[in-house]
């Protein structure tokens, strides 16, 4: 039977944006709160607010002395020394004209200074500083409230929490944050040849390499991956296996896409009713790729639905060639992934390195070639790993990025600065 939807092969941008558009209408799972700590790589489920200024002082930026900077017009200037302020220390003084108080980063300016002129400016002798150097009011000093005012939001929903995100939970007080569940997907691998890690395969199988870098990836991406058992290229097991994963919040499927006469995987989406919103993308590695999506009810029993737009699981059928499983996730799978993980949408954005040597290649698919990033600070270089086509781990293991060669260019001379897709 042929496929209901006509196949729709897709430019690569094409494809980029009908995954887009999709995982901007996603819903995470649920909320959880987590540890500080634990949280780190999830996404942030409720705003973080200020409980105080921050600053909640005017801070001091340099060790030093307070001032008024009206005070060092002519210079040298001599000034009465009436303290000394130490960060963390509950000193009440107020610096008058004439007057100035030792300073150290991180203390509470007084009252009456407004700015703080650096130590390596000034000599102390006895009750009485020289200072050497004019000074703006202002300088040195971070008003009170000037990064955040008491009662602003810090952080949103929707942010994925980094280093710096955790410093600022820490910062107001956070010791535990509302997260997003991870979401759960599950990872589908299918074909006759393909046998579990564990067994010893004769000659003409192959280990299950793609559930495993899939799980990886999933990880990575802050999903929890859900290992479904091999699928033969049976349309019964496969359907069986098909309806358990969409007890998942995405289901991820590998192998049998292609034009083969066993690649039945689009076949057994379509008689579950699926709708497919692509079945193919300009790309290589990773051309049939398929995405689209199942209704609840039709083959599948119906369910408790609990994330998407309400009666809908997504899948994506990802080629089977190890490195187009691996290619085909990071650009179409992961943007679905980490809505459902609740980030907000992000666009895809590559880097540029300086090409090490030429390549040659064919035109009409957009490439991502394995390939080695090197070079260092501000020159960055690349150069393709010799592969052996799409079924070459090895050599994709040796690689740590993918050169991206637009379907225009058969050829790109060494020299020329290239988007490189970091891994
Ligand atoms: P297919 O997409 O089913 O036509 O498979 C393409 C190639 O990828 C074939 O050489 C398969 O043996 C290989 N392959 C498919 N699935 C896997 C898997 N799970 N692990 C390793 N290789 C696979
Ligand atoms: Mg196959």
């Amino acid at each position: 039977m042929p496929l209901k939807s006509a196949p729709t092969i897709l430019s690569f941008e094409a494809a980029r944006h009908v995954v887009e558009e999709h995982a901007a209408r996603l819903r995470p799972r649920g909320k959880e709160l987590a540890e500080l700590l634990d949280s780190v790589g999830q996404v942030l489920a409720e705003p973080v607010i200020a409980d105080r200024n921050f600053p909640p002082f005017p801070r001091a930026t340099r060790d030093g002395y307070a001032v008024q900077a009206a005070d060092l017009a002519e210079l040298p200037a001599r000034l009465d020394v009436i303290g000394e302020i130490k960060a963390g220390a509950d000193v009440r003084l107020e610096i008058s004209r004439g007057q100035a108080a030792a300073i150290m980063t991180g203390a509470p300016a007084p009252p009456g200074a407004d700015a703080v002129v650096m130590v390596e400016y000034t000599t102390q002798t006895g009750e009485r500083v020289e200072i050497s150097k004019g000074i703006t009011a202002g300088e040195n000093i971070v008003p009170a409230g000037s990064e955040a005012k008491r009662g602003a939001r810090l952080l949103s929903p929707g942010t994925r929490l980094d280093h710096a995100a955790i410093a600022v939970a820490a910062s107001a007080g956070k010791s535990r944050l509302l997260v997003y569940s991870r979401p759960r997907v599950a990872v589908l691998a299918t074909g006759d040849e393909i046998v579990d890690i564990d067994i010893s395969p004769a000659t003409q199988q192959i280990r299950n390499s793609n559930t495993y870098s899939l799980a990886a990836q999933i990880q990575a991406a802050g999903g929890e991956p859900l290992l479904l058992p091999i699928a033969p290229d049976k349309p019964g097991r496969l359907r069986e296996l098909m309806i358990d994963g969409m007890e998942a919040d995405l289901l991820l499927l590998t192998g049998g896409v292609s034009m083969g006469k066993y690649d039945l995987v689009e076949q057994v989406l379509q008689d579950l009713g699926a709708e497919f919103f692509f079945t193919g993308a300009q790309i290589q590695p990773g051309r049939p790729v398929v995405f689209g999506r199942i209704p609840f009810g039709a083959g599948a029993p119906a369910r408790e639905v609990s994330s998407g737009e309400g009666s809908h699981r997504y899948f994506f059928g990802l080629p089977g060639n190890p490195i187009s499983t691996m290619v085909t996730f990071e650009l179409f799978a992961r943007p679905v992934l980490e809505a459902l993980s609740g980030l907000a949408p992000r666009k895809l954005v590559f880097l540029h390195a300086q090409l090490k040597s030429e390549i040659k290649t064919k035109t009409g698919l957009k490439r991502f070639l394995p390939a080695l990033l090197s070079g260092e600070f501000e020159r960055a270089e690349v150069e393709l790993v010799p592969w052996q086509g799409s079924g070459d781990i090895a050599a994709t293991a040796r690689s740590n990025c993918y050169v991206v060669v637009p379907p225009d260019r058969d050829r790109i001379p060494a020299g020329e600065w290239v988007p490189v897709l970091p891994r």
